[in-house]
């Protein structure tokens, strides 16, 4: 019984999954979510057929390509819909389905649309930030979403000081000049770690958003030259793995 409802919250997480893919492709080019009702191929403007558009098993079957022009499908999208599919079904069994259960998905598929927006296009839209907040204070303490938001302006303040005065003479880079140390769409997700871990996981989930973004940052320095890494996909992903197993990394430590 207790599997089959899991089977059944994987299966919602994904049909919704397809829908956030909708919404992760239209809000940055600016299409409107309704019109045209149905999704089409970007290279041919194929429309897509019903069984072309079930989650994951279409991808695999179409084998990544488009079934009208064969060009290929980005991978993107099977990738947003088990992400989905496995936030849902690992939030449905960590809390009472209650109302909280509900805005708490709502919240982390707002998180799933944002970095996936934030990894193409290292800029997010503010109105899907500001539903970030307003989550937040339904769900979260909203004392402890404040103070996290105020301390990562102040983070922000002292590091983007280090990175344009300091460090820009130091290795005399004129780009770092105009460089900021986080994004403003930084901020609200730490006040969502505050918020829904309170103070000491809230840190540590920090922590561990710096530990796992440091792999790309270092990649994308070494091989591709690119010294901005999206930070608002690792701060979710510290957030979600914080808020499932409880983990804190201060007690490996202490
Ligand atoms: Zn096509």
């Amino acid at each position: 019984m207790a599997q089959m409802e899991l089977l059944a919250a994987f299966a919602i997480g994904l049909i919704f999954g397809s829908f956030l893919n909708v919404l992760t492709y239209r809000i940055p080019l600016g299409i409107s979510l309704f019109n045209p009702i149905g999704s089409e191929c970007p290279h041919c403007q194929h429309k897509i057929k019903w069984y072309e558009n079930i989650p994951v098993i279409s991808y695999v079957f179409l084998k990544g390509k488009c079934s009208n022009c064969s060009e290929r499908i980005s991978i993107i999208y099977p990738v947003v819909e088990l992400t989905t599919g496995v936030v849902t079904v690992l939030l449905y069994n960590h809390q009472w389905l209650d109302l909280d259960l509900i805005l708490t998905i709502v919240l982390f598929y707002t998180l799933i649309v944002l970095s996936f927006i934030d990894f193409k296009f290292k800029a997010v839209p503010d109105y899907l930030l500001i539903v970030v907040v307003i989550l937040t204070l339904m769900v979260g303490d909203w004392k402890n979403a404040l103070i996290f938001m105020g301390g990562f302006v102040l983070l922000e303040l002292i590091l983007t000081f280090y990175i344009q005065t300091i460090k820009a003479k130091i290795t005399k880079n004129k780009e770092l000049e105009n460089q900021r140390a986080l994004g403003e769409g930084d901020i609200p997700i730490a006040g969502a770690i505050g918020g829904l871990l309170g103070i000491h996981l809230g840190i540590s989930a920090i922590f561990l958003a710096a530990i796992l973004a440091l792999i790309p940052a270092v990649y994308g320095l070494m091989v591709k030259k690119e010294i901005e890494t999206p930070f608002i996909p690792f701060l979710s992903l510290g957030l979600f793995i914080t808020l499932i197993t409880g983990f804190n990394l201060f007690t490996l430590i202490v």
